[in-house]
């Protein structure tokens, strides 16, 4: 049973005056926490890192000057559904629907509202667009989350992208095993099987904290990976959630161990109604400079901004290049110091 009302959760958990105080406004994004992740809540800490990513606060509800669109994704809409924002890849929101609603939501503004699922109409637009657009190397299947479609909807939807172009890299963009891992059965994982021709899927995960990687969740992604599926986390750098670098670290090595590569650790976007769970840009460069004196380059993921006003994606790093001068450029140690190294010359 998922809870959609403040009324069932504080029967459940005790709570917080902030809690309480949320309401539902304007274009603004429903509650639904599923039972998973119910499960995976601590109540007896008001600030279990898992809470503050799917338990509303009026914090939601501060007028602010931000956007419900920052990455310009509206504008970019070149059919009914399909975001064609870079060149060379696309984005296909297949359906409003999610199994739990996440509070730091950048879509929000779709995420849980009246649009529901793709039609087969807009699926045929979509389709063709793609055939059109030969430029279009990698499509995300997104939304919500794909996997509230059902197997019948899926089997469709896979079939139809696969014959309009087999040779894209589909993304399968997904939040539910952490919030339903049961629905990878094995049925569901026959119909993705059915599809893997031509060019390969990548699974694409969200996992923000260590404690998400549980044993049903690692068991769904594993079911993937072993049909030869590789896959990605793109995790976003939350308050109160994951800001810190032991924990960055736990998660990195979690991932990894599980054959996960940590991909992005994405700065939060300006979205109108997320600012209380933003990290700050300064804090979130500090855990990015001691994570990478930590890990590895296979467990460091890409600290990364999507630029305000659809300005497209940046990495965020220390500035280790300090200038050339005389033939030979300075370069930062990560550790201590700074080292020289020669331009390349012809001479
Ligand atoms: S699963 Fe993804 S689309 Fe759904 S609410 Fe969370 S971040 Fe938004």
């Amino acid at each position: 049973m998922s809870i959609s009302n403040l009324e069932e959760l504080g029967k459940i958990l005790s709570l917080k005056e902030e809690e309480k105080n949320w309401t539902e406004t304007g274009p603004s994004l429903s509650m639904l926490i599923s039972d998973n992740i119910i499960s995976l809540i601590n109540p007896a800490d008001p600030d279990d890192p898992i809470r503050k990513e799917f338990v509303p606060t009026m914090y939601e509800n501060i007028e602010s000057k931000e956007s419900i669109d920052p990455l310009k994704e509206v504008e970019n809409t070149k059919s009914a559904r399909l975001i064609h924002r870079y060149n060379n890849r696309a984005a296909l929101l297949v359906t409003s629907r999610c199994f739990a609603y996440c509070r730091h939501c950048f879509r929000r503004r779709f995420t849980s509202g009246d649009d529901g699922k793709i039609t087969r109409d807009e699926l045929e637009k979509a389709a063709e667009y793609l055939r059109r657009h030969k430029e279009i190397r990698e499509v995300l299947i997104t939304g919500g989350d794909m996997f509230t479609l059902s197997d019948m909807e899926l089997d469709i939807l896979l079939g139809k992208l696969k014959q309009a172009r087999e040779d894209i890299i589909y993304r399968l963009c997904t939040r539910a095993f952490l919030a339903n891992p049961e629905r990878f059965t094995p049925s569901l994982m026959e119909i993705i099987k059915k599809h893997m021709h031509g060019a390969p899927f990548l699974l694409m995960c969200q996992f923000n904290h260590p404690r998400e990687l549980n044993e049903k969740a690692v068991k769904a992604v594993s079911a993937f990976i072993d049909m030869g599926i590789p896959a990605f986390n793109q995790a976003v750098l939350l308050e109160g959630v994951n800001d810190d670098v032991d924990t960055l670290e736990e998660l990195s090595y979690k991932l990894l161990y599980n054959r996960i590569k940590p991909y992005y650790l994405f700065q939060g976007d300006l979205v109108d109604g997320t600012a209380h769970l933003r990290c700050s840009l300064k804090k979130g460069l500090e855990l990015e400079k001691e994570l990478r004196k930590r890990v590895s380059g296979v467990a460091m993921p890409q600290y990364t901004m999507d630029l305000p006003e659809g300005g497209g994606k940046v990495i965020l790093t220390e500035n280790y290049v300090i200038g050339l001068t005389d033939g030979k450029w300075q370069i930062k140690s990560p550790f201590q110091g700074k080292r020289d190294y020669p331009e390349k010359s012809i001479n």
